[in-house]
C-alpha cells in the first residue's frame, strides 16, 4: 500500500490537547498515529454512513408511503452541529434550521431549508 500512487496525504491542524490524546492512544496500541487516524476515519465513514443512510431511508420511505405526514415545521436556531434528517447535509451551529412535527406520531426531525420546501410542495 506504501507505494501505492493513489494515495493522497491528508493535513490537519489540531489542538494540543487532541493531538496528545492521539498520541497517546497510538502508543497505547503500539500503531504510528497516522495509522491510527485513518482507521479512525475508516471506521467512522463507515459506521455512521451505514447509520445516516439507514435513518435517511427509513424516514423518507415512512413520509412517502403516506402513513403519517409532517403537520407543521418550527424555525429553530441550531445550538450543534447536525445532519438534515433527511438528506443528511451538515448544517451548522448556529444557522437556521426547522423542526419537523408529524401529524400522527410524536417523532422530531430536523431538516434544512431545502427538505422543508421540498415537502411542503408535495400536496394532492
Ligand atoms: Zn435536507
Amino acid at each position: 500500500m506504501d507505494d501505492n500512487k493513489n494515495e493522497k496525504v491528508v493535513h490537519t491542524r489540531v489542538s494540543k490537547e487532541l493531538y496528545d490524546k492521539i498520541s497517546s492512544k497510538a502508543k497505547k496500541h503500539r500503531i504510528s498515529t497516522s495509522n491510527l487516524l485513518r482507521n479512525l476515519v475508516e471506521d467512522y465513514l463507515e459506521i455512521h454512513g451505514e447509520v445516516w443512510d439507514a435513518i435517511d431511508k427509513k424516514l423518507r420511505s415512512y413520509i412517502d408511503s403516506g402513513e403519517d405526514s409532517i403537520v407543521g415545521y418550527q424555525s429553530i436556531t441550531l445550538n450543534k452541529d447536525v445532519h438534515c434528517s433527511l438528506c443528511g447535509k451538515p448544517l451548522k451551529k448556529g444557522s437556521q434550521a426547522f423542526i419537523g412535527f408529524f401529524e400522527k406520531s410524536t417523532q422530531k426531525i430536523i431538516v434544512c431549508a431545502n427538505c422543508k420546501d421540498k415537502e411542503k410542495v408535495v400536496e394532492e
